[in-house]
């Protein structure tokens, strides 16, 4: 197990050292180097010291790389499975399909490195040629979150390898185990010294403001909380330094009276229960039209008092832990909170005997105007609310600051895709519970980010766009 940090290609001690804690049973599983000036330094010298040479280096090279730690991750993902829930508290099957998703980044990312397009014309005018071409931004800032600690590094990794940047990775203070694995790998693969570095830097907020005044950093990519996010936008205004920003969300689910319930139910429970409800693409609001409600609602009941709760590493289990007790009881809180303000417990609803981070499956029922709907919840809670007509739903589900994902369950692919273009989110999955790929265009409207990950659009995050004008 990784330890120390990375940067130039040397495993370093920082400057002090942080215990990473098992949250199923409260234990540390390690103790972990952390960064003050001096590491974040080095790492900011060695990815600027490293970008040309990786700028320059033939996309096939670098795509070559990209496969072969693509090749190791998955040789490998057993163990790297059990560090993601051991550090993270998910269950191993969860845990597995995250090494499966975050592997896949760097082959997909491995295939986008070769196929950059560009674009060469003749102006309208007919006075110049327009060539248009894409170069590697820079060193990149990549800061990543605890709930998906192997998929949301590989997914900024992966375009920033491929696109030519070096970078710096910032895990999440509770799971920085498996971005040091992940790393493992890529040296391994043969990245060169410089071209990935990771950091935990302590205190966090003053280092990275530092670093986003520094004019090495080109570029910022991050993944967490909108609170968070607006902060490092404001810190990036000053050097007017590019951001990608996927940030919260308050996933709605629209189940029309058409839908096959048994199938919507298998898919909301996908979307509500994969990662114990802990993704920001986590269905947290389930809008259910009257005709199917009571059906609906106890299917779904029934299904979620079906899983089974305990240690992520046991065998049989479905539901592990949530991150911290912390995080638990902001879950515990909003479920209070919903049920002060007139909200009914199907199941679930209590915070279980013991020690762990445990929260258990929960089925509420709800008035449109509960509190607990404009919260995003991130864990395993569904919030279910009746509505009338097909305009009422719509404004219902859009009626949130944010807009990463909706859910739509309907027997008719006409009505289907007519909501899905009135759903105010950057990804819309119909009849599924989960549409995540590699391969397809990730991110949100309003409130929940800046710029997708993944898909075509993915590796243009860390590319610029160079306009080239040519006198005939
Ligand atoms: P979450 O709710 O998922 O924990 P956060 O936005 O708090 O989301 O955290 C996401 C990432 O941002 C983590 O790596 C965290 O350490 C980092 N982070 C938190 N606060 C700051 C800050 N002020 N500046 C930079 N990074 C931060």
């Amino acid at each position: 197990m990784r330890t120390q940090l990375y940067i130039d290609g040397k495993w370093v001690d920082g400057n002090a050292t942080m215990p990473v804690y098992d949250p199923s049973d409260g234990s540390v599983i390690a103790e972990v180097a952390t960064a003050g000036e001096v590491e974040v330094e080095a790492a900011l010298e060695a990815a600027h010291r490293a970008f040309p040479a990786w700028a320059k280096t033939a996309p096939r090279v670098r795509s070559e790389m990209l496969r072969k730690a693509f090749e190791i991750m998955t040789a490998e993902s057993d163990q790297i499975a059990t560090l993601i829930s051991r550090e993270n508290g998910k269950v191993f099957a969860d845990a597995k399909g995250e090494v499966a998703y975050a592997a896949e980044f760097f082959r997909w990312f491995a295939e986008e490195a070769v196929r950059t397009p560009g674009d060469f014309r003749k102006s309208p005018s007919g006075d110049k040629r327009i060539l248009v071409t894409h170069q590697p931004i820079g060193v990149s800032l990549l800061i990543t979150p605890w709930n998906y600690p192997a998929g949301m590094a590989t997914r900024k990794i992966g375009p920033a390898l491929a696109a030519g940047c070096t970078v710096i990775l910032k895990p999440a203070g509770e799971t920085p185990l498996t971005a040091l694995a992940i790393v493992d790998i890529l040296e391994r693969a043969g990245v060169p010294k410089g071209v990935v570095n990771v950091i935990l830097p302590k205190p966090v907020g003053t280092i990275i403001s530092k670093m986003l005044h520094d004019p090495r950093v080109k570029n910022l990519s991050f993944t967490g909380s909108t609170e968070v996010g607006r902060v490092l936008l404001h810190e990036a205004a000053d050097q007017v330094i590019r951001c990608s920003m996927e940030l919260g969300g308050n996933a709605p689910v629209l189940v029309f009276d058409d839908a096959d319930v048994t199938k919507a139910v298998e898919g909301i429970m996908v979307a509500k229960m994969r990662n114990g409800g802990a993704a920001c693409t986590a269905a947290n609001r389930i809008y259910v039209q009257r005709p199917i409600a009571e059906k609906l609602t106890a299917e779904l009941t029934k299904a979620m008092e079906a899983l089974h709760m305990g240690a992520p590493l046991e065998a049989g289990m479905n539901l592990g832990a949530s991150v911290s007790i912390k995080e638990r009881d902001k879950i515990a809180g909003l479920v209070d909170m919903a049920v002060s303000q007139g909200g009914l417990v199907r199941t679930g609803g209590k915070v279980p005997a013991g020690a762990g981070a445990f929260y258990p499956a929960t089925v509420l029922t709800v008035a449109s105007d509960n509190e607990i709907l404009k919260n995003e919840v991130f864990g395993p809670v569904a919030p279910i609310v009746i509505f009338d007509t097909d305009e009422e739903g719509i404004a219902l589900a859009n009626n949130t600051d944010f807009g990463l994902i909706s859910y739509v369950f309907s027997g008719e692919l006409g009505r289907s895709i007519r909501i899905a273009e009135a759903m105010e989110s950057g990804m819309v999955a119909i009849n599924r519970g989960v549409i995540s790929d590699p391969a397809a265009p990730f991110g949100g409207m309003k409130q929940s980010g800046l710029g997708r990950e993944g898909g075509f659009d993915g590796i243009h995050e860390f590319l610029e766009t160079k306009y080239i004008g040519v006198e005939i």
